[in-house]
């Protein structure tokens, strides 16, 4: 059976590929496909990421890498899939996914949507996770391969985020804008 992993894998993280590493043993080939998301601002090309996956997932025969802009299901079609393989992490996951699983039921009904809980080790790990570290320069070894780390490492290096204080600094009043008063409170030493 032909069993298709769509997602936005931007960044592809080690709990992705705990996915795929299981999905691969459980399917006869399992197709992990980028999809252009229209509501995300991606820090990678859709390419380029296709190149992160190929390379992170070289050592496993029966997965297929490659990418498509519009609906999952016209991609399964087109590839004679009958299966789309989706991750759980937490509660919020399950409402979204499961919302999606229904919607493309009612797009394709002979296309299923089978489900694999986390490794409890990647429970917190997320794509948006892991570019939140990189762009303060910490540590996201332990959290994508190697390969993708260095671009992403690269890519901050290029447009480094903008430093903010993180205390906003007090108003300091002006002679143009005096303190402000409660209605009832009268300036000290003013006459009635
Ligand atoms: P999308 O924009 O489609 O949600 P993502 O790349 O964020 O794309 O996720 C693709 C799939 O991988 C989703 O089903 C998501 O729940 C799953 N996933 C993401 N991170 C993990 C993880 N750490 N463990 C298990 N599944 C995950």
């Amino acid at each position: 059976m032909i069993a298709i992993y769509p997602g936005s894998f931007d960044p592809i993280t080690l709990g992705h590929l705990d996915i795929i590493e299981r999905g691969c043993r459980l399917f006869d080939q399992l197709i992990v496909v980028v999809m252009r998301n229209p509501t995300k601002k991606p820090l990678f090309p859709v390419n380029q990421r296709v190149e992160q996956i190929r390379h992170a997932t070289r050592h496993w025969s029966n997965v297929e890498v490659d990418s498509f802009d519009g609906l999952t299901v016209t991609y399964a079609k087109k590839r004679g899939a009958k299966m789309l393989l989706r991750g759980l992490r937490v509660l919020s996951d399950f409402e979204k996914e499961l919302q999606m699983a229904h919607t493309n039921k009612t797009l394709a009904n002979d296309i299923e949507t089978f489900f694999l809980a986390t490794s409890s080790e990647y429970s917190f790990l997320s794509s948006s996770l892991v570019k939140e570290i990189a762009k303060f320069s910490g540590p996201i070894d332990h959290l994508v391969p190697q390969a993708v780390a260095l671009d992403i490492r690269q890519c901050y290096a290029k447009t480094p985020p903008i430093a903010s204080p993180l205390i906003a600094p007090e108003p300091q009043p002006t002679l143009e804008s005096p303190p402000v008063l409660w209605p009832t409170e009268k300036p000290s030493g003013s006459v009635e």
